[in-house]
């Protein structure tokens, strides 16, 4: 029976042995554990799909390897990575939600997600889709390119701009950000074919 529910995989990046980005008061990795375990729990709730997730447990720190392997073991439909961005300078500020580059429908699904985020958390910076590799960003990202099925990655503001980090430290927007992703991976979901 489960095999027939749908199976989005999400992934908190990092974990505590090797944390990034930082602000005074936010710690990329926590935040990202946390946005990923509410996002589980939200998509928990319909009896259509049961999540996955990458880090069992907040003190784990799998390899970006592990991850994408434990993702393509469980026959993920689609791979989500929840991240903070940074920047040497502090003015830099957006959410950013890149997809495999090579893949028209990994675009789409972004699409999708970025309009979902953007709707549910009135965000009033920049919002881009980025692909990766694209002509204007270079890098592949390893999660993006290693994972069987389409997969996303999301960078949920930049924690090296004040505006950005202070969205984080209280109010709405870390509970409105996770139902933005819940709402964009049905959204993923059912233009894969995998929900009505
Ligand atoms: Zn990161």
């Amino acid at each position: 029976m489960n095999r027939l529910k749908a199976r989005p995989f999400l992934d908190g990046g990092h974990g505590p042995a090797k944390p990034k980005a930082y602000a005074p008061g936010v710690d990329e990795q926590a935040v990202a554990w946390i946005l990923a375990e509410t996002v589980c729990g939200l998509l928990e709730a319909d009896p259509r799909i049961r999540p996955g997730r990458t880090r069992a447990s907040y003190w784990e720190t799998p390899r970006l390897s592990e991850r994408v392997a434990t993702a393509n073991q469980a026959g993920a439909d689609i791979f989500i990575s929840i991240h903070l961005n940074d920047n040497p300078s502090p003015r830099p500020r957006g959410l950013e939600v890149y997809y495999y580059g090579r893949s028209s429908t990994g675009q789409a699904l972004a699409d999708k997600m970025a309009a979902a985020i953007t709707e549910a958390t009135g965000y009033q910076g920049p919002v881009r889709v980025i692909g990766s590799p694209s002509p204007r960003y270079k890098t592949t990202l390893y999660v993006l390119k290693r994972t069987a099925m389409p997969a996303l990655l999301i960078e949920g503001g930049f924690l090296s701009n004040r505006q950005d980090a202070d969205l984080y430290k209280n109010g709405t927007f870390p509970g409105a950000i996770c139902r933005g992703i819940q709402r964009g991976t049905v959204e993923a979901l059912k233009h894969l074919g995998r929900l009505p």
